[in-house]
This record gives structure tokens, sequence and C-alpha cells, in this order.
């Protein structure tokens, strides 16, 4: 940390440089709360940055201080492009393997900028970026980004924009500081975050208290008529097909935390949300204690996450991938009836 720190340092405290900011591809709150958050800090040290995300994300995120300036990728290729080849630095937040920024990817591996990682996923691509900060322990990348203006002595440039960027990306990617994840340094970073202006209370209402009516009929729909629960391997699945979606007017984020729910109900120690989207199977997957989601995701789904919260795709239809998370089910049923957590 230190010495990457260090490197940092100078690689961003001399001459004005143009910056390009990236994350993975359907950026969720940490991912746009760290962009934004670094976006907000570097235009303080007057350089020319640019966040790029590879598609949209949920509009309970648009409020975000900074939002009106992202570039997305998908659909503004040329614009973002030709940011790209001009860039000096590239940063990379909240994804470790170069595939997860999606077609944005040809343009960033091709580019000669120095690239600089900080991230919180296991595993980071080897050859990804110049300077790592890779920090698989860290309750979010958001987290690591505060870490790192500490190290660099640059606390006194947070100010309430940056505080609310932070605050959001720790905040979401803690479920509000309550996975395992969440260390007392988490809280003491919260609570500077919060000396520093962000508005715990009304960010909460933001991310929170936003859903639309249709939002709320879709979670209905999913706990009374889309879950199934296979108590002998103490898991539980909820899926949603295209058609259902349409049914309830789906919008980017609807799905947010439903996979939560089908978790929340005792003895469940691993939990599958299967959603049919654009004719792609996505799967997010969560659980509880030991159980690894991240090794279920890489093995099965072409995918990888955390220890507890992971997700990938299934090249199968949406009746073959349920059927192939039970026989996954059968396969781990000792060790998730053995998990202690
Ligand atoms: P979610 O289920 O919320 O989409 O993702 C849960 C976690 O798994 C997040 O940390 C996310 O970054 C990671 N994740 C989701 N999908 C993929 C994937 O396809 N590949 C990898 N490597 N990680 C994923
Ligand atoms: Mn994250």
């Amino acid at each position: 940390m230190q010495e990457n720190a260090k490197n940092l340092s100078s690689l961003i405290n001399n001459i004005p440089k143009n910056i390009v900011i990236t994350t993975h591809r359907s950026p969720d709150g940490d991912a746009m709360g760290s962009s934004l958050a670094l976006y907000h800090m570097l235009k303080k040290l007057n350089h020319q940055v640019n966040i790029i995300t590879p598609n949209d994300y949920p509009d309970f995120l648009h409020w975000l201080p900074g939002n009106e300036s992202v570039i997305i990728y998908e659909g503004n290729e040329e614009k973002a492009n030709k940011i790209t080849e001009h860039a000096d630095i590239i940063f990379l937040l909240d994804f470790g393997n170069i595939y997860r920024i999606a077609d944005f990817s040809d343009i960033v591996s091709k580019s000669t900028a120095t690239k600089v990682l900080i991230d919180h996923h296991e595993d980071p691509d080897e050859d990804i970026a110049d300077i790592i900060f890779s920090k698989p322990e860290s309750s979010a990348t958001a987290e690591i980004v505060y870490e790192i203006i500490s190290e660099m002595n640059m606390k006194e440039y947070l100010n309430q924009d940056i505080a609310t960027c932070l605050y959001v990306g720790i905040m979401t990617d803690t479920g509000s500081f309550k996975y395992p994840s969440t260390t007392a340094a988490t809280h003491k970073i919260i609570a500077a975050l919060i000396e520093a202006g962000a508005n715990n209370s009304k960010i909460h209402e933001l991310i929170h208290d936003t859903s639309s009516e249709s939002r709320m009929k879709l979670l209905g729909y999913c706990l009374n008529e889309k879950l199934l629960v296979l108590m002998k391997n103490k898991s539980a699945i909820i899926s949603l097909s295209s058609d259902e979606l349409d049914r309830f007017n789906f919008k980017k984020g609807d799905t947010e935390g439903v996979v939560n729910y089908a978790l929340a109900i005792e003895g469940i120690i691993f939990a599958a949300f299967v959603i049919e989207k654009d004719g792609v199977i996505k799967l997010s997957l969560r659980s509880k204690g030991e159980f690894r989601v991240n090794e279920i995701a890489k093995k099965y789904f072409s995918g990888g996450g955390h220890i507890n919260a992971a997700g990938g795709v299934s090249s199968l239809n949406m009746n073959q991938t349920i059927e192939k998370l039970k026989d996954i089910t059968n396969k781990y049923s000792k060790k998730l009836n053995n998990t202690k957590y």
C-alpha cells in the first residue's frame, strides 16, 4: 500500500494529465461511488478526467454528484475510444478481470497509458495494471480509495461530494454495514465521511426508498410465486424470465437485492437469483459463512466475485440452468449442511 501510494502520488501530483476512470459492466453503488469519488479528487488536482462505464446503471445511482459527466460506452463508442486513445492514465475500479468491462476492454487493453487498479475482488488478472491496489479483505473499493487518499496525505481534499460518493460505495457493498467484511476500520472511515459532510440518513433514503410501484410488485411476485426453497440442501432459488420482467415494466436496478430475500430465510446458506435479460441468463449468488460462492461462480458459470457474493452467466436455457443449480446443491449438500455461520 505505502509503496503503491507513493508511486501513485508522483503520478498524479505533477503536471495535469488526461485521465480515464472505468469500472465493471452493470455498475453498482461501489463501482459508481468509488469512480465518482476518485473523479472529484483528480479534478481538484486539475487533471482532465472522464469516467467511462461499459453500460448504463440503475436510476437510484443517478443522483450521485458528478453523474452528469459519466460517459456510457454502449452507444458512445466513438467518443469514448477517442478519449481513451488520448489517456495518460487509466484507473480500473472495482473489478480485477479485464473481461468485466466487456466491449470497452479492447481499447483499454491496447492503450499504452499507465494503468492503476483499485479493487477488492479475489484473483485480479496479473498483467491488468502497472500499479495494483488489490485488497480482497476490504469491504468495498470505496474503502480502499479512502485509504489511498489517507495514505497520500490528501484528506484535506475530502469534501462533501467525495464523502457522499465514498459513503454510497461502502454502504451498498456492505449491505448497509452488516456483511462480515464490515470492520471497526470501516465504521471509522464512515464516521470520517459523515464528518466530511456525507448526509447518511438522506443517502440511505435516496438509495433504498425511491422504488417504483412496479418494482415493489415485482419483488412481491418473486417471493410469492418464484421462490424455490430446497431446505434439504439449505438452498433457495429465485428466477425471472424476460417475459416476467416485461410484465412488471422492468427497469435496470429493479431486481437489485432480490437474492438477499432468499438468503434471509432461516437455515438457508446458499441463495441464487437467475435472470434472463437480453437473451443472456445471468446469476447472482449469495451465501452465509464459509460456503464460497465465488468458487461456484467460477467453476460452473464463468464468473467470480467474493466469498459470500458472486455472479456469472449460464449458456443453458432457464429451466436447464435451474436444474443445473439443483444438481450443484445436491453435489454440495454435505458441505452446505455442515457450514457454520
Ligand atoms: P451481483 O450478483 O451483485 O451482480 O454481483 C455480486 C458480486 O460478484 C460483485 O462483487 C460482482 O462484482 C461479482 N460478479 C458479478 N458477476 C460477475 C462475473 O460475471 N464475473 C466476475 N468475476 N465477478 C462477477
Ligand atoms: Mn465492490
